[in-house]
């Protein structure tokens, strides 16, 4: 776990890696994958703004297998509904 002002960051949305920067220059958190969290002025928004993840993004609880097996065979369903009509 890097840990950049205090603030424990995130590992790399992309490729999990936890060999994360604070890149002075651009104002933002840096991965050595080059993935770049959003830009800020200030470094501590940029940490936050880097750790910050969309559930789409970063599966929770909510996303256990069982929910996506009802959800695609909700989808399969729909499907199968608006063939037969
Ligand atoms: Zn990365």
């Amino acid at each position: 776990m890097t840990t950049i002002n205090g603030i424990e960051l995130e590992p790399c949305p992309f490729c999990g890696s936890d060999d994360i920067g604070y890149d002075d220059e651009y104002g933002r958190v840096i991965c050595e994958c080059s993935a770049g969290g959003p830009f800020s002025t200030r470094m501590q928004s940029a940490i936050e703004l880097w750790n910050k993840r969309t559930p789409a993004l970063a599966p929770g609880p909510d996303y256990t297998p069982d929910a996506v097996d009802f959800m695609a065979a909700s989808a399969m369903d729909a499907a199968q509904e608006k063939e037969t009509k």
